[in-house]
């Protein structure tokens, strides 16, 4: 730990409601700001205090920052205002859309420490919902390393092998749009103040194509199966008011016994493919 940043975490009153856990940790925030580099365009979530940003300032070309909490925009405003190559906005990074930042390049990095109560729907408008193939955001990007609870970052990388708590939507959408990987657990120790569960840093390397084809279906298949996971898939699909759940499940093979956190990607797009033919 670095007693300079915890010096500065604590001299600044943190918002709960705003999910402000400051990292204090050296080795950490060196970690996350040498995937920048000189030829990348940064987007950061919620610079906070600055700690993560001024290191990605000089690793970078271009650095944009989105943070909505005046005080952090002060203190933000105050340390780093003078560097041409960082541009600090005033915006909801649920309510932006990537393209109108000012980048130059064709695609970005975004790099970030992201505020917690909204981490699924923050993944959802980077990366765009299951069924929509050209979402603008994720078009927009290449690379993300980003902060999450180490209990989401383990859903993320999911798959039909793993704990079947893990393993559901949020793995799915994942991975049908990045290549996923779990490259740092990040103890609670290393953030001022500290939350109450550890952290892991996911790095996204974003497709240009999704995973697999996307049928019509594939979005409803997904909600039905995950959605009612102590029930077989047969009886799962069903539910959810599918027709021809049987003779679909027998054309792809898969024992209507099974339940869906035992299919992997793959299975349930051809699963929802011949589901079509009957719905
Ligand atoms: N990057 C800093 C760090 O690593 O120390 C702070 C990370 S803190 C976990 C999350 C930051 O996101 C806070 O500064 C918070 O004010 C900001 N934030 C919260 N909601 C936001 C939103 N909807 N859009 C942009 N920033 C947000």
């Amino acid at each position: 730990m670095d007693l300079n940043y915890i010096l500065r975490a604590k001299k600044f009153k943190a918002k709960k409601s705003l999910g402000q856990n400051f990292l204090i940790d050296t080795e950490t925030i060196d970690f996350i700001s040498n995937f920048a580099t000189n030829n990348d365009e940064i987007l950061e979530i919620g610079p906070g205090l600055g700690f993560v940003t001024e290191k990605l300032i000089k690793n970078s070309k271009n650095v944009v920052a989105l943070e909505i909490d005046d005080d952090a925009i002060k203190v933000l405003n105050n340390n780093l205002s003078q560097h041409k190559n960082f541009h600090l906005i005033k915006q909801d990074i649920l309510k932006t859309n990537i393209n109108e930042l000012p980048f130059n390049d064709e695609k970005i990095k975004i790099i970030a420490n992201i505020p917690y109560y909204i981490t699924s729907p923050i993944l959802v408008h980077l990366l765009g919902e299951i069924d929509e193939i050209t979402n603008k955001n994720r078009t927009k990007i290449k690379e993300m390393i980003l902060m999450v609870q180490l209990e989401v970052a383990k859903r993320i990388v999911a798959n039909e092998n793993s704990n079947n708590k893990e393993y559901g939507s949020l793995s799915i959408l994942s991975q049908m749009y990045a290549d996923v990987e779990i490259i740092k657990i990040v103890p609670k120790s290393c953030f001022q103040p500290s939350p109450k569960v550890d952290s892991a840093l996911v790095k996204f390397t974003i497709r240009n194509e999704p995973k697999t084809e996307i049928t019509k279906l594939l979005k409803k298949t997904i909600k039905a199966i995950f959605s009612t996971r102590r029930k077989n898939i047969k009886n799962a699909l069903q539910i959810a008011g599918f027709k021809n759940v049987k003779e679909s499940l027998c054309k792809v093979g898969i024992e209507k016994t099974k339940r869906g956190e035992e299919l992997s990607l793959f299975e349930i797009q051809k699963l929802s493919q011949a589901l079509e033919e009957f719905n």
